[in-house]
């Protein structure tokens, strides 16, 4: 767990958070902010800073992306956009890698 880490914090049970699907190695909760009728936050409980990093991590890079296909199903998601975004310029907020999971309204391409 890392010090001042908000998605530390919440896999750790000291934030609260709507968690709508976990596992032993990911929790995915909703967005305080939601961008779509479903906006989950897929992180991995390992502290992990961004995908570039998580690229570096098989295991975890392995976990992560089965919790995203785990918790899509688990919603019953069948088309849903996944975002990374990696590194302040790119709006990054929350060094604490996370996929963000999208559903439940149009989306348009390239995204803006
Ligand atoms: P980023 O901008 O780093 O890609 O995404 C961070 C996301 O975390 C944002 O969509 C923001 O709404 C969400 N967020 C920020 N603070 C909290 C919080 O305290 N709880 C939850 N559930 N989501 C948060
Ligand atoms: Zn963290």
């Amino acid at each position: 767990m890392a010090k001042d880490c908000l998605f530390c914090s919440i896999v750790a049970g000291e934030v609260p958070a709507t968690t709508v699907y976990q596992n032993a190695d990911v929790v995915a909760f909703d967005d305080l902010n939601p961008q779509a009728p479903t906006h989950v936050l897929v992180v991995p409980r390992k502290h992990v800073p961004d995908l570039a990093e998580l690229g570096t991590d098989p295991h975890t890079s392995a976990a992560l992306t089965a919790g995203i296909r785990a918790t899509a199903e688990h919603l019953g998601l069948a088309d849903f956009r996944t975002v990374f975004n990696t590194g302040a310029g790119a709006q990054q907020t929350v060094f604490h890698v996370h996929a963000h999971v999208l559903a439940g309204r149009e989306f348009s391409w390239p995204p803006g």
